[in-house]
């Protein structure tokens, strides 16, 4: 009897010992009982198992062989995002596979043979009057998959099962097709020193940020960059948020690609589909593995080139169980296949601007759109400390909006909600409530009559007035957007509003008939929050009115800022798409501030450096690291007193590294459960994720005495507080 070490999807650190009869290979996926329920396991045999007595180990009660085992690579992805998320590894192997595969059962994949004509069926061509049956037989040549033939002809599934029945055609071996591309078009002088750059590296580990307005092209070096890579016999990955997998895109790829396979992974898939794409990138039949961020776990073994496409986007961080950010797993996978890897966006985030800046990530910029129009929008600020407002709108806002109707033209009201935490100002002087003891900001708490900060844990009264000055005219900011949408009717009796928000767009035949009413006319203003500043193609919009937007300048999230600055340029790029020049109407208390300044010069790089200089004065990413350890209970003072006997029993904290709270995290009560958490940083990340690591078993042993409903999780570089 063998002892095999085998990962388990349960939240413990360590792998589970059982026998068998003879050994097995890692990554072998077998048949268990765990407690009184049968589970998957995956075979670890670089885990050394614990010295049990072999008569108190349960056997492995079934092989799953229907597939190989799981690849090393794989494997050895999982350890890396385990060790480097602080996560349990056999629940990190299991997220990192498919639904099928997760599951107590073998599981069988449909056949992908391919099928090619026999002597007898090469000897006998179809009458030349009946086209569909000589395009397949012409296609039979070569071997073919029952799923290409469908795209030469629809009726190919009737015709192959007559042909296989008549033996005219014959099951051959799955080869790859010949690679086909299609409608390539000629790069503008940027777009091709983008591709010769990445081009000249393909054979290395060599990071890239194309940074890129909306409509420069970046899409068209990807695909060129693709061509190249498939030439050479290998498979891409391309990641990108889940808002811009449309089926514009995958079509877009399709048609240049004809003969290639690619595979489409998201969240929405069935679990069969899943499973089969997952395997096709596995096995090395598909050319191409483009997804949401859960693709970033495929195996490919002919991999040759990663693509983050709107590397930006918040949506590559998982907020659950583990939570790994797709983008640095892919710098990761291509760093550990030795490959180039090319980070996409208008808008860079803070951390791949400091890489650039650093010379760690080559920076690549395309300035102009490819073609049509190549204005950028006027944008205007509306100062509103001087204009009297009806119901939150300022006159020269609802007049543009009035004309803009009249002409015909849509328009599109984007009103600023996200990360709205109401920091007190001055609307005199531009004080605002920061915190004395940390470099985050307080937060108005109304009920507790309270200013409070949810880094450190500081409160305070709520001061009467200004400290600075001593204006009584002390406000919190971004508030009120919330009737905006009904006064915007009463103001525009004959507008037809349509209003986006998370509700209305939930599902995809939702997304498709806003699509169409726009298209068709049917729509003079679209409302909405920032499902409006993904990469959505309106049409033309001729003006653009941003509400709402200041609460981003000071907020309690350090971020807040480099969201709202990314958000106001995407939402920018929406205006004068067409041949129509576009405005942007900013409706602001502060006109004077840098971001707005910036957003007015259309100056990313300026203002990214001024956000990089703040970063590192306060010391928060990228200019530091960042782990949270976040707690929820039902009542907060549990969750609290959890953090706080963690606190004491960690004692003193080694040279370099702080921690901050308890404090109530930005949103205390989710799901009736209320959430605190403590906020560890360092200047060094080995050193903070070391000490952390080595804290791990005193951590569990604390939580295992917890108050019952207690609940704890670990966030490595955290995107939201
Ligand atoms: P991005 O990905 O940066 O938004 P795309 O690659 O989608 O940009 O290009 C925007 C539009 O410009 C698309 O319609 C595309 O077909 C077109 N385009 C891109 N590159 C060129 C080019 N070199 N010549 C002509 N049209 C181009
Ligand atoms: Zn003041
Ligand atoms: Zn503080």
């Amino acid at each position: 009897m063998t002892v095999i070490s085998v990962w388990l999807d349960v939240p413990l650190r360590g792998a589970f010992a059982y026998l068998h009869g003879r050994p097995l290979e890692s990554g072998q996926r077998v048949l268990v009982s765990f407690g009184n329920r049968q589970l998957c396991g995956v075979v670890d045999n670089t885990v050394i198992p614990d010295d049990i007595a072999p008569e108190r180990l349960k056997p492995i009660l079934q092989v799953f062989d229907a597939l190989p085992p799981l690849p090393d690579s794989l494997l050895q992805q999982v350890r890396f995002a385990a060790r480097y998320y602080l996560h349990p590894q056999g629940q990190t192997l299991f997220t990192a596979l498919p639904t099928a595969l997760r599951e107590p059962r073998d599981v069988r994949l449909p056949d992908r043979a391919c099928y090619q004509l026999t002597a007898q069926g090469l000897a006998a061509p179809p009458t030349a009057r009946s086209t569909a049956k000589l395009a397949l037989w012409q296609a039979l040549h070569e071997p073919q998959e029952r799923e290409t033939l469908r795209r030469v002809h629809v009726q190919a599934s009737a015709y192959l099962n007559a042909g296989l029945a008549s033996g005219d055609i014959a099951a051959v071996p799955w080869q790859a097709p010949a690679l086909q591309i299609d409608g390539e078009l000629t790069l503008n002088e940027e777009q091709q020193q983008a591709l010769d750059a990445v081009a000249a590296k393909l054979a290395c580990f060599a990071p890239f940020l194309l940074h890129g307005i909306t409509g420069s092209g970046k899409t068209e070096v990807y695909l060129q960059l693709i061509a190249r890579v498939l030439a050479a016999g290998r498979q891409v990955l391309v990641v990108i948020p889940e808002i811009n997998l449309t089926p514009q895109l995958i079509d877009r790829f399709a048609r240049r690609f004809p003969a290639t396979r690619i595979v489409c992974l998201h969240s929405n898939l069935a679990d069969g589909e899943r499973l089969e794409g997952w395997c096709d990138g596995w096995f090395g039949r598909a050319g191409i593995v483009i997804g949401t961020r859960l693709a970033v776990f495929t195996p490919l073994p002919q991999l040759g080139l990663v693509i983050v496409d709107e590397e930006h986007d918040g949506s590559f961080k998982q907020q659950d169980g583990l939570r790994y950010h797709a983008r640095d797993l892919a710098v990761w996978r291509a760093h550990t296949a030795n490959v180039p890897v090319l980070l996409g966006s208008a808008t860079p985030s803070l951390e791949t601007v400091a890489n650039a800046d650093a010379g760690r990530y080559r920076r690549l910029t395309l300035h102009q759109r490819a073609h049509g129009s190549a204005t950028l929008p006027q944008v205007g600020l509306v100062d509103i400390r001087r204009q009297k407002l009806v119901e939150g709108l300022a006159a020269p806002v609802i007049d543009a909006l009035a004309k803009a109707l009249e002409r015909r033209e849509m328009s599109l009201v984007f009103i600023n909600r996200r990360g709205y935490s109401p920091v007190l100002a001055c609307t005199a002087c531009g004080w605002t409530s920061a915190c004395k003891h940390c470099s985050a900001r307080m937060v108005l708490h109304l009920s507790a009559r309270q200013l409070r900060c949810h880094h450190c844990g500081a409160h305070e009264r709520i001061p009467l007035q200004c400290p600075a000055c001593g204006n009584p005219d002390v406000q919190p900011l971004g508030e009120g957007t919330q009737r905006l949408e009904a006064a915007l009717q009463r103001m525009l009796p004959e507008a037809r509003i349509l209003r986006i928000d998370r509700d209305s767009t939930s599902s995809k035949a939702a997304w498709d008939a806003i699509y169409q009413r726009v298209h068709a006319g049917e729509v003079d203003v679209l409302v909405g929050t920032q499902m409006l500043a993904k990469g959505h193609d309106f049409g033309a919009l001729s003006l653009v009115v941003v509400l709402g937007s200041d609460g981003g300048l000071y907020s309690a999230d350090f971020r807040a800022g480099e969201r709202l600055f990314a958000q106001l340029m995407q939402v920018a790029g929406r205006a004068g798409r067409a041949e129509v020049p576009g405005r942007v109407l900013l409706q602001t208390q502060w006109p004077e501030h840098p971001l707005y300044q910036a957003l007015q010069q259309h100056d990313f790089d300026g203002y990214a450096a001024t956000m990089l200089q703040e970063r590192r004065e306060a010391g928060f990413p990228p200019a530091g690291f960042q782990v949270l350890l976040r707690a929820d209970a039902p009542v907060y003072a549990d969750a609290e007193a959890f953090l706080n006997t963690l606190l004491a029993q960690l004692g003193e904290l080694p040279q370099g590294l702080n921690v901050f709270g308890p404090a109530p995290a930005l949103m205390v009560r989710l799901a009736g459960r209320e959430r605190a958490q403590l906020t560890f940083e360092a200047d060094s990340r080995q050193a903070l994720h070391g000490w952390l690591r080595a804290q791990l078993p005193l951590l569990e042993q604390l939580a295992r005495k917890a108050v019952r409903g207690l609940r704890w999780s670990l966030d490595v570089d955290p995107l939201e507080m």
